[in-house]
């Protein structure tokens, strides 16, 4: 454990959504999986495809653009994460240095939780349903009452809480949070995870990577070794409540526009990735929005030119 009274070190890491580069050049036949996600799904690709699955489709196919509001979400966390963790950058060589730094910061993380009863930036891996998925949650709390409280903090343009389907879609993202951190703390398996990366056993991190490193408290230099006492720290974290926060901040002012609270859903959540399974296993064509849901095809750059969309 560090002992230290300054704020946990925690090493920077690329961010979920640029943690591999895994677009295949490859054209179809390929299902979507194949073709742009070898490596695995992002936590953003099954929230996306709850808001339109034709919308994500061509965002794969063509690239997202970052919007000033995600950009500024993205500053806010880093934001948040300096406030209470002392940020270092390194820069990883290889996918093993990559998971070896994933590693790390949860470990890092866990150590702090353990000892403030808070980290923010924590690297949750595993399986969700057919899928593999690396994470990074925003923020846990340890209550009051001991147990571990998942939150989020989202910045809005606007001054107004979101809709009911746009809540939906960050809901969907903190739950493949909770699923996947319930499940490294029932205990996975070591050498199951680096198979779904794909990573030999004996696989190790790169000697430059390491030197940068060094002064960093490091407990081992090996990946294994590095994700086995991270999952050790995750089998004695406290329970992990149901009960999930997303807190809804405006952008200008970083004023709290409201809460939105909500529990696990393992029923809902089940049926969410069972119905995405399909799509990225290329059985059939990517799906427009609901009838009912028209009204967000006001808001797509691609509604000009889709074919799904409802009229
Ligand atoms: S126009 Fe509507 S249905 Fe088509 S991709 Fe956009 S949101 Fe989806």
């Amino acid at each position: 454990m560090h002992q230290s009274s300054q704020p946990e070190e925690q090493v920077s890491s690329p961010s979920e959504n640029d943690d591999e580069k895994d677009v295949c050049e490859e054209e179809a036949p390929l299902s979507p999986m194949q073709r742009f996600r070898r490596y695995g799904l992002r936590v953003t690709d099954l929230s996306d495809q709850l808001w339109c699955e034709q919308r994500l489709a061509w965002s794969l196919a063509r690239g997202k653009e970052e919007t000033p509001e995600m950009k500024q979400g993205k500053a806010r966390h880093q934001e948040l994460h300096e406030e209470i963790t002392e940020v270092v950058r390194v820069r990883p060589d290889s996918r093993a240095d990559l998971w070896m730094l994933h590693f790390f910061n949860a470990w890092s993380a866990l150590v702090q939780l353990e000892r403030d009863g808070i980290c923010r930036e924590i690297p949750v891996f595993g399986q969700v349903g057919p899928f593999w998925i690396l994470g990074i949650i925003d923020q846990m709390v340890r209550a009051d009452e001991g147990h571990l409280v998942l939150s989020d903090t989202k910045t809005r343009k606007r001054a107004s809480m979101p809709t009911m389907a746009q809540k939906r879609t960050t809901q969907m993202q903190m739950m493949v949070y909770h699923h996947l951190w319930t499940q490294l703390a029932q205990g996975v398996d070591a050498s199951a995870i680096f198979t779904s990366i794909g990573l030999p056993l004996d696989a190790e991190a790169s000697p430059a990577f390491l030197e940068q490193l060094q002064s960093h408290h490091i407990p081992t230099p090996q990946p294994l070794a590095m994700l086995k006492l991270a999952l050790e720290a995750f089998a004695h974290a406290p329970a992990l409540s149901p009960e999930m926060q997303i807190s809804y901040e405006w952008q200008q002012d970083q004023s709290l526009i409201g809460v939105d609270a909500f529990s696990f859903n393992a029923t809902w959540f089940q049926r969410k990735v069972a119905e995405a399974r399909p799509f990225w296993e290329g059985e059939r064509q990517p799906l427009g929005v609901l009838p009912n849901e028209g009204w967000k095809c006001r808001f797509c750059d691609f509604a000009s030119e889709c074919s799904v969309r409802p009229h």
